[in-house]
């Protein structure tokens, strides 16, 4: 059996964050990471963009192999971890392969979440979460004229989106009553929605799917048919399911590291089990605005988290905690930009919120700027100037707006930067 000082599962943003924060400490010690991807890190986020053929896959690349000679790592790709002994200290791979460690970061993100829809399994469809996922529904692109988009969240939305500009004819279909609810309020996802059917993306939202079946395609694409709810049934060339994501933990089954929906961490991503921590999208870490624990799902929390970990793997001295997971998206779809920090719905936050709210449909303009206890809790923007970055940070530092409210509500743009410089100065 082999044997490393720090072991880290996971190549993706936790994973390379975390590696950064150890090898800025301790530049010699072993360290081994293990991903199941068989390939250079990447980050998901540029897939939509492979599949459209805009990125090559071997143009993305967050790492390459001069790089983890370098830092002293040794990359093991295409071994997924499949068991995990915390008593003996030693994880076990789908190749049979053992490692016994004496640090373990599991950042193994999260993977499809397929739903039981009566048919599926026996159905051929796609899914988009890796780089193969990407490379095979590219080089498909030539041969399907018809696709259907199974979720109207941000991963469906942008493959939505990079299909039509190739030239397939994209129906999206979202049981919930609107798109992008993690994101954007009901009237934001609107300006969305309206985007899309005005660029020739039909839309069934409010409708779910209730069957799917194997159904003719094209000569090289295996094809669908699926039904919907109210009755209709939709033949398509190509099925993709972007129906949400589940943390990637199976190999901890019947073990004793602590999950819910993810693993369960402390503020130092430290899980219940010593020596082992979590980051990333696998990780269930606080929320900052109270309650339980979540998944922060995207991929400037994994960093942070990944960042944090490392630090505690190594016992730098100036970790600070996490301070809970904030949502930041930035989305672009058909030459817009729409941005969404913190909550962008009110309903979800508790009574005395206030609410300020500009929109000019015609122009494609939306802000809403929601404000609790003196401090900014969401702003989410279609077309609004705002730097997301600085809104992320007057939300985590809960930054006392009071003295410049009106001036902020005005003009969050340049009222933001503004309190953002005088803080970092
Ligand atoms: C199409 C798409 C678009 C996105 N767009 C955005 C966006 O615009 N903004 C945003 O903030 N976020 C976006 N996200 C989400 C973002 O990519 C994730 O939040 C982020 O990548 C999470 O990083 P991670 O390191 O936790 O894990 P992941 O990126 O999920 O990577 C998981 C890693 O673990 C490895 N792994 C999995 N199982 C095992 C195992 N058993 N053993 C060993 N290794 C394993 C994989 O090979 C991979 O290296 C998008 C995601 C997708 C798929």
């Amino acid at each position: 059996m082999e044997q490393t000082k720090y072991l880290i599962a996971g190549s993706s943003h936790a994973a390379l964050s975390a590696l950064n924060s150890i090898r800025m400490l301790d530049q010699d010690g072993s360290l081994v990471m293990i991903t199941k991807d068989g390939r250079l890190p990447y980050s998901p986020t540029v897939l939509p963009y492979v599949v459209s053929g805009q990125s090559k896959p071997e143009k993305v690349q967050l790492r390459d192999d001069e790089f983890f000679a370098k830092n002293n790592v040794n990359f093991i790709a295409g071994a997924g971890l499949s068991g995990l002994d915390a008593d003996k200290k030693t994880v076990t791979l789908e190749d049979g392969r053992e490692w016994r460690y004496e640090k373990l970061l599991l950042a193994t993100g999260a993977a499809p979440a397929i739903p039981g829809i009566p048919g599926l399994p026996d159905t051929p469809y796609h899914v988009l979460r890796s780089m193969d996922d990407a490379v095979n529904l590219n080089a498909l692109l030539e041969k399907v004229k018809t696709a259907v988009v199974l979720g109207g969240g941000l991963i469906g939305m942008h493959a939505a989106e990079n299909l039509i500009k190739a030239g397939v004819a994209v129906t999206i279909v979202e049981m919930r009553p609107q798109v992008l609810p993690a994101y954007f309020d009901a009237q934001a996802a609107k300006i969305i929605e309206q985007t899309f059917a005005d660029n020739g993306v039909a839309m069934r939202i409010g409708e779910t799917l209730v069957g799917a079946q194997p159904d003719g395609g094209t000569p090289d694409s295996k094809g669908a048919k699926v039904s919907l709810d109210g009755g209709d049934e939709i033949s398509t060339d190509l099925l993709l399911v972007c129906t949400g994501v589940a943390p990637s933990i199976s190999y901890l089954e019947g073990g004793p590291v602590e999950t819910d929906q993810g693993i369960l961490v402390d503020e130092c991503m430290a899980t219940n089990i010593e020596n082992i921590w979590a980051a990333g999208d696998v990780a269930q870490a606080s929320n900052f605005y109270g309650g339980e624990k979540t998944i922060g799902g995207i991929l400037p929390a994994a960093v942070e988290q990944g960042r944090i970990a490392g630090m505690a793997m190594i016992d730098d001295p100036a970790i600070k905690p996490y301070p809970g997971n904030v949502p930041l998206n930035t989305y672009g779809f058909f030459g817009n930009q729409a941005v969404s920090v913190g909550v962008s719905d009110e309903n979800a936050l508790g009574e005395g919120t206030e609410v300020s709210l500009s929109v000019n449909e015609e122009e494609m303009f939306y802000q809403k700027i929601l404000i609790g206890g003196g401090c900014l809790l969401g702003i989410s923007g279609i077309n609004s100037k705002f730097d997301p970055g600085v809104m992320w940070q007057l939300v985590l530092l809960r930054t006392d707006l009071a003295p410049v409210k009106d001036e902020f509500l005005r003009d969050p743009a340049t009222v933001g930067l503004d309190l953002m410089s005088r803080i970092w100065r």
